[in-house]
């Protein structure tokens, strides 16, 4: 038997297609995924990166499953970075951070509890951001993805005194609110607005405004904002293309789309049966030129986070 004959018979062709597509990089060079949430499985993280092309991932780490994170890490060597999350509102939150940056954490993220943006126990996150210098990343959501479930990081449309009030800290919005204040318009009736972008909403006006604002691209909330209206996206992106950051937030199994891809959220069905990743640097591909797409893909996530590979 031909070799050529025998791998297909081994492998199956689909597979077989795949492992030839690995051997020259999908996306034209490496990329960063910085919203890539530590798995349950050893090596699952590396399962997702692998298969849909990327290369590096931030691994976003609750405090507590740090040394599961460390173990991921040491296990594929040049491939993972973590961060560190805790509840701002325990009293130890701040030596938990501390402790987890001094210790190898590159940011803090994702916070996502139900506190304001500009609460006291917010603003001790962003001091200790400022101090070490790292990132921080809000998961800021208002409207429910299913019921009962309680706002993140409220109080958005007066974020902009807190990026006045901390020039020193940067940070990274990610989230349904976030996104859909794209637009001038936002409805309160759904997380996830469809239809033309009205130009001047609030995150397109404060990522122009403050130099410490940046944009996590992650989760149905990034793609969607992103690809409701592609004459606005391939302006916003050439605007932003300092401040637009790519990340996945997929849960898909393989990078191919396998399992679910939007844990516990229907509202995100659009997405169903993809890999979040894949979609949104084919996504982001679509809406900018090659230079712009590489600092989305890597050269931003790489700055931000201060990573050295
Ligand atoms: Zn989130
Ligand atoms: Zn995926």
């Amino acid at each position: 038997m031909q070799r050529r004959t025998f791998l297909k018979t081994a492998l199956g062709a689909a597979a077989f297609a795949r492992s030839q597509a690995q051997t020259e990089p999908l996306w034209g060079g490496p990329v960063l995924d910085t919203h890539l949430h530590l798995r349950r499985d050893a090596d699952s993280c590396f399962t997702h990166i692998q298969g849909c092309g990327v290369t590096n991932a931030v691994l976003l780490t609750p405090a507590a499953d740090e040394d599961r994170a460390r173990v991921e890490m040491e296990k594929r060597p040049g491939h993972f970075v973590r961060s560190v999350a805790t509840d701002p509102s325990k009293p130890d939150a701040g030596d938990i951070l501390r402790t987890a940056i001094r210790a190898g954490a590159v940011s803090i993220g994702e916070m996502k509890y139900h506190v304001a943006l500009d609460s006291a126990e917010m603003r001790r996150v962003y001091d200790i951001a400022a101090e070490t210098q790292v990132p921080v990343m809000m998961h800021i959501q208002n409207f429910p993805h299913f019921p009962g479930e309680l706002p993140y990081n409220t109080g958005y449309d007066h974020f902009d005194k807190v990026l006045s009030a901390y020039p020193k800290t940067k940070f990274i919005g990610h989230g349904d609110l976030f996104w859909a204040n794209i637009s001038a318009d936002v409805p309160t009736d759904r997380g996830y607005p469809s239809g033309p972008v009205k130009p001047g909403g609030l995150t397109d006006r404060w990522l122009s405004d403050f130099p410490n604002l940046y944009a996590d691209m992650s989760a149905n909330s990034g793609n969607n904002a992103l690809s409701r209206d592609l004459d606005f996206s391939r302006e916003f992106v050439i605007r932003h293309q300092d401040k637009l950051i790519f990340g996945s937030d997929c849960s898909c199994l393989d990078g191919h789309g396998a399992g679910v891809s939007q844990n516990n959220n229907p509202e995100a069905k659009r997405l169903e049966g993809k890999c979040v990743a894949r979609a949104t640097l084919e996504l982001s591909k679509q809406i900018s030129s090659p230079a712009v797409f590489r600092k989305i893909a890597w050269e931003n996530g790489n700055r931000v986070f201060r990573l050295q590979w």
